[in-house]
């Protein structure tokens, strides 16, 4: 009956709220020594130019394996590190190792990849983000255009007021912007004017079924005429078949990126795909 019911839902609800905690706090405790224990890692996914076929950057992906967890990803650590302002030290982190990776690339003869980077809002709030970027870049010599920062729409709408001086400010220092996940999270386009951005990254879940769905369709051509009124470049993403690379190619879409091209990968497969590509294309001119 309906009371007994009632009291095994409300059962079920403490024990599962129970359970989130206890991930929490357990994903808390590994992260706190996990730079520490050197578990983080970089992948590198290739972005493709649509026109040519050429890679002609990256995006750095974090990924962090603890010994008692495995392999743990992304959506489920950031937000604790965000939640626990683990963020910080561990964005830090990902700075450093991206710009160094970056350094390192140019000095093998890759110094014209891009290398994009994922902010936090966090990281964004930060007084001390400036600071550190250039001196980033001041040690590794980076090429401040060849380097990128990603933002996630809603982390914009957030922190609209800080984020304005802080981006016109890398801005300055020549580094572009990338707004992430364009389309999702609090679609205001007011911002678009506002904010001294570089790129839009089409989301994937726009991406996946544009094929098939015509209000996707819709959305990617609709998204990609605005940000080439506004001057902006467009970068697909969650790219996994060919008809979906053409059909972004053919509204204009400068950029793809997607495991039809490539999964994220390590510093020295990435350098190995690209080469193997490289004499792809050649072949074909
Ligand atoms: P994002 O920045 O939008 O990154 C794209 C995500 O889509 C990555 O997931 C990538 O592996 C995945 N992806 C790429 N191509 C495809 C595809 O064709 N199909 C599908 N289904 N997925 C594809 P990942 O690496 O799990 O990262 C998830 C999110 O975690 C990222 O989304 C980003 O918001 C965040 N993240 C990752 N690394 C960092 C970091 O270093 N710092 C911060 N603050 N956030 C990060
Ligand atoms: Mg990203
Ligand atoms: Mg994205
Ligand atoms: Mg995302």
């Amino acid at each position: 009956n309906a009371k007994s019911s009632g009291r095994d839902a409300a059962c079920l609800f403490d024990v599962s709220i129970d359970q989130v905690v206890h991930e929490r706090q357990m994903l808390e405790q590994h992260l706190k020594s996990a730079l520490e224990h050197q578990e983080f890692t970089l992948l590198y996914q290739p972005k493709i130019d649509a026109q040519t076929g050429q890679m002609v950057g990256v995006e750095a992906l974090l990924r962090w394996y603890n010994p008692e967890l495995g392999q743990v990803p992304p959506s489920r650590f950031i937000p604790v590190a965000e939640e626990t302002g683990l963020i910080k030290p561990i964005g830090t982190w990902v700075l450093q190792q991206a710009c160094a990776q970056w350094s390192a690339w140019r000095d093998a003869g890759y110094g014209h990849w891009v290398m994009a980077i994922n902010l936090s809002a966090v990281q964004l709030a930060d007084p001390g983000l400036l600071d550190l970027l250039r001196s980033y870049i001041v040690q590794y010599r980076c090429e401040p255009s060849q380097l990128e920062l990603e933002i996630t729409e809603s982390h914009l709408m957030h922190n609209s007021h800080l984020a304005v001086g802080t981006l016109q400010a890398i801005k300055e220092l020549g580094v572009m912007l990338s707004i992430d996940d364009f389309g999702t999270g609090y679609s205001s386009l007011a911002y678009l004017k506002r904010f001294p951005i570089d790129k839009l990254k089409i989301d994937q879940s726009f991406v996946r079924d544009m094929l098939d769905d015509p209000a996707d369709m819709a959305i990617v051509r609709a998204t990609i005429a605005l940000g080439h009124e506004l001057g902006l470049r467009l970068v697909g993403e969650g790219v996994e078949n060919q008809g979906q690379a053409q059909q972004l190619t053919a509204l204009g879409c400068e950029e793809l990126q997607g495991y039809f091209f490539a999964r994220p990968l390590d510093s020295n497969s990435l350098v190995q795909w690209a080469g193997v590509q490289r004499h792809l294309i050649e072949r074909r001119a």
